[in-house]
């Protein structure tokens, strides 16, 4: 693909510890309920619903190298990837988009690299990652551990078994992973244990302390309906990742465990 498009975004730092967030798809193909990106500008400038489309962008990932090279010269470069699309859309198996750039990445690494994605399309590229060793460390979403509540909240995301099978793969590659439970949903009774034995580190986010908005934005986004609809409406409660986090804990140490926005930070020994 051609185009004179930029990939790295300066974050004016609203994303604790990133320098730029990375989007390589405008759009999202898994249309998640709770997504505050529906409500964007971005979201909403095709007048289409959100979940209904993806677009490529227009560049060239090969430029991502020499933009790499202009920013560290600047400072570290901590890059969020991705904010506003998963980089691992469906398109992704044939575009082969986030691929590339990661290619481009272990060729001139930044600081450190958070991918952050729901889809088990992410262990297709485990030599890519394994190429950027400890600058890299894959973030997967996995809400809850029940399918019928997955399905209720993100039934076009990649169902549960995929998930916990690419973390798996993740895990034997020696790939730095973490789960993040955001935002955390209905859950079965073992979920934690589960999260344990699936990554060494866990972070829980709810949509109270997630949000930005002190959960304002999900109300807006209807979400207190749809836990009541289902039946749920005691699991939409500030307490449930604090109970959730607390067996983390226990179960995995505190310093493997983050809460809320801090919980996406960079490692503390980078920078
Ligand atoms: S995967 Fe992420 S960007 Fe896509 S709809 Fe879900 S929350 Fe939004």
């Amino acid at each position: 693909m051609s185009g004179s498009g930029r990939w790295l975004t300066p974050t004016g730092g609203y994303l604790r510890g990133y320098s730029h967030s990375l989007n390589p798809y405008v759009g999202c193909s898994f249309g998640c309920s709770y997504c505050y990106v529906r409500r964007m500008p971005i979201g909403l400038f095709r007048g289409e619903p959100w979940g209904t489309w993806v677009d490529l962008k227009k560049a060239d990932p090969a430029k991502l190298r020499a933009e790499l090279k202009r920013e560290k010269g600047k400072g570290p470069v901590t890059v969020f990837f991705s904010t506003a699309t998963d980089p691992y859309q469906p398109l992704e198996a044939s575009a082969g988009v986030t691929r590339a750039l990661l290619g481009e990445m272990a060729e001139e690494p930044p600081t450190f690299v958070l991918l952050q994605t729901r889809s088990p399309l992410v262990a297709r590229d485990i030599d890519a990652l394994s190429r950027l060793g400890d600058r890299v460390r894959v973030s997967m979403t996995v809400e809850t551990d029940e399918e019928e509540v997955r399905r209720a909240f993100s039934p076009s995301a990649p169902p549960l078994a995929a998930k916990w099978r690419a973390l798996r793969q993740l895990r034997e590659a020696g790939i730095d992973t973490q789960i993040a439970v955001s935002p955390i949903l209905p859950h079965s009774p073992t979920f934690a244990e589960k999260l344990a034995a699936a990554a060494s580190r866990v972070v829980v986010d709810d949509y109270f302390r997630g949000d930005g908005s002190g959960g304002k934005r999900s109300a807006a986004l209807g979400m207190r309906e749809l836990h009541d609809k289902n039946g749920w409406i005691e699991w939409y409660d500030p307490s449930v990742a604090d109970d959730l986090a607390d067996k983390l804990k226990a179960l995995i140490g505190n310093d493997a465990v983050g809460v809320g926005a801090d919980g996406f930070a960079p490692p503390r020994v980078i920078g």
